[in-house]
């Protein structure tokens, strides 16, 4: 693709109202976990009366309409731009456009080095904008934002997805050569992240970082670089759940940390709930909330391994023997591409037959936010990826712990060790991100983490009481006077035109 080739711009319709005193164009990272929550940003940024761009490629964008729409319908000025994707050349499928459309392991590397390839288009696209965006925020992956917003002078923002203290961990780990002495370091050997307000230790497996596979190096290195010359950074978390990480992130990183979260309980109505990251779950969202609205409060276990972790039949059938085992209700999410054999589709009707009215089987996308806010639901197993297990917290929902890989391991100890609201299922290593052939969750795992997570005793109550507490704490944080909704007032404010700010 030429690199001055212009974006498409898919601009929803919007209804008249004053020319926003601010414009924030934000560039989510292509992958589920990433885009929703910069969404969710982009329309509070419109509703506190910014002009708010998503920039992404035409298979997010289509999957994005509703969220538009809702937006559009609401007045608020919040707009798509479609950039061409995958270049010609790339040897990426033309509908390989999300991190969830991989097919393996193998297209990862051709699929970063693609979307470096959006510089181009992205810079024809910021150029042409009159006036000048205030500022860009970027995911933490998009480090080719970074040469237009300095060429034109624009202020940029990252955007990092993880909890706070998983991005501690890793500047920690970054800043004090963690990284070169795990390198040289047995594979058991274990070794403390200085710095960090708890103590934390990790092994070669488990290090804390994105992008740290030696096929990724050079991508790793564009985006620390482009992390230490950005202006700031926006996270989805807030002080009553992580204020003492965002002090010591703060401190370390030398710039401003705009804690803004939970972004998720920015969705006020069922409608924009249901299309949340695609307009598949809407569909399905009458469906499991009847069947929801049949089980009594707070007794349905919900089980979801997030947009990219997939599972070969093995795994699957520990999981779902240990569900019916566990005799709880359940609500069990499974990937459209988890389901496409025809002896996994066979083997999960006949589970659901087996827990007729007991278990739900979803295959395909599930409107995750209306199931965690359902009163019927009592308890998460998750894999901990940082949006998952914040809507659990924002919700007062308590968990099981099942990091893949990434950033979840972290998470996982800060749910476990700081939050008191998780209970480990007990797995200790990262596996593959696609169909890992090792089964590290027996079917007797999952029994007991569900019995501990669900029944009662001392502990069970004790986590749900603090999960509670956080819910409450999440609720009052995104409210008017609460923490996250100042930070975005002074936020907004911050980027105003100053003619904007005399008026
Ligand atoms: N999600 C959803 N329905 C699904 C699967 C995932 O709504 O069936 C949403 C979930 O609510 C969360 C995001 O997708 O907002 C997944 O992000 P997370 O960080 O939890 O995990 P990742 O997909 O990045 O591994």
């Amino acid at each position: 693709m030429a690199p001055t080739e212009p974006a498409v711009a898919a601009t929803a319709p919007v209804k008249t109202r004053p020319r926003p005193a601010s414009h924030f164009v934000l560039v989510p990272f292509v992958a589920q976990g990433h885009i929703i929550p910069l969404v969710d940003l982009a329309r509070i940024l419109a509703e506190r009366g910014a002009r708010a761009t998503v920039v992404t490629t035409p298979l997010n964008a289509a999957r994005l309409r509703g969220a538009a729409e809702h937006a559009a319908r609401a007045g608020l000025p919040l707009e798509l731009v479609e950039l061409p994707f995958p270049p010609a050349g790339s040897g990426l499928p033309h509908d390989c456009q999300n991190a969830d459309m991989i097919a393996d392991n193998y297209q990862f590397l051709p699929f970063f080095l693609a979307l470096r390839e959006l510089a181009g288009p992205f810079d024809a696209y910021v150029r042409a904008l009159a006036p000048r965006p205030s500022c860009i925020i970027s995911d933490w992956c998009n480090p080719w934002t970074a040469g237009v917003a300095t060429s034109l002078g624009i202020p940029r923002l990252f955007f990092h997805g993880p909890s706070c203290f998983f991005s501690l961990c890793e500047l920690m780990a970054a800043n004090h050569g963690l990284y070169e002495r795990i390198a040289t370091a047995g594979d058991e050997d274990k070794h403390a992240v200085p710095g960090v307000p708890v103590p934390v230790t990790v092994t070669k497996a488990n290090v804390p970082g994105f992008l740290i596979h030696p096929f990724l190096e050079e991508l790793r290195a564009e985006a620390m670089e482009a992390m230490c010359t950005a202006d700031g950074v926006v996270v989805n978390t807030f002080s009553d759940l992580e204020g003492k990480f965002l002090a010591c992130y703060e401190a370390e990183l030398g710039k401003p940390v705009w804690a803004l979260g939970p972004l998720c309980l920015s969705n006020r109505d069922a409608q924009a709930t249901a299309s949340r990251g695609t307009m598949a779950a809407a569909a399905a969202q009458k469906a499991i909330t009847a069947w929801l609205d049949e089980q009594a409060p707070g007794s349905v276990v919900y089980v979801s391994f997030g947009s990219i972790a997939r599972k070969l039949p093995k795994q699957l059938f520990e999981v779902g023997h240990g569900l019916e085992d566990s005799g709880e209700p359940f609500l069990w999410v499974v990937k459209e591409r988890e389901a496409a054999a025809p002896e996994v589709r066979e083997w999960l009707d006949a589970l659901e037959a087996r827990t007729a009215g007991r278990g739900l089987v979803v295959r395909g996308w599930a409107p995750q936010l209306a199931v965690l806010s359902h009163r019927a639901v009592g308890g998460f197993v998750t894999h901990c990826g940082w949006n998952s297990l914040l809507e659990a917290i924002a919700h007062g929902v308590p968990v099981v712990t099942w990091p893949h890989f990434s950033d979840q391991f972290f998470n996982e100890q800060l749910a476990v060790d700081v939050l008191g609201v998780g209970v480990p299922i007990g797995v200790t290593a990262p596996v593959m991100i696609f169909d890992d052939e090792t089964v590290p969750v027996a079917q007797e795992d999952v029994v007991r983490a569900v019995a501990a997570l669900m029944g009662g005793g001392k502990e069970a109550d004790e986590r749900r009481k603090k999960a509670k507490e956080y819910g409450e704490k999440a609720r009052k944080a995104m409210e008017q006077g609460g923490s996250s909704y100042e930070n975005l007032t002074r936020f907004v404010h911050s980027f105003t035109r100053s003619e904007a700010k005399e008026h």
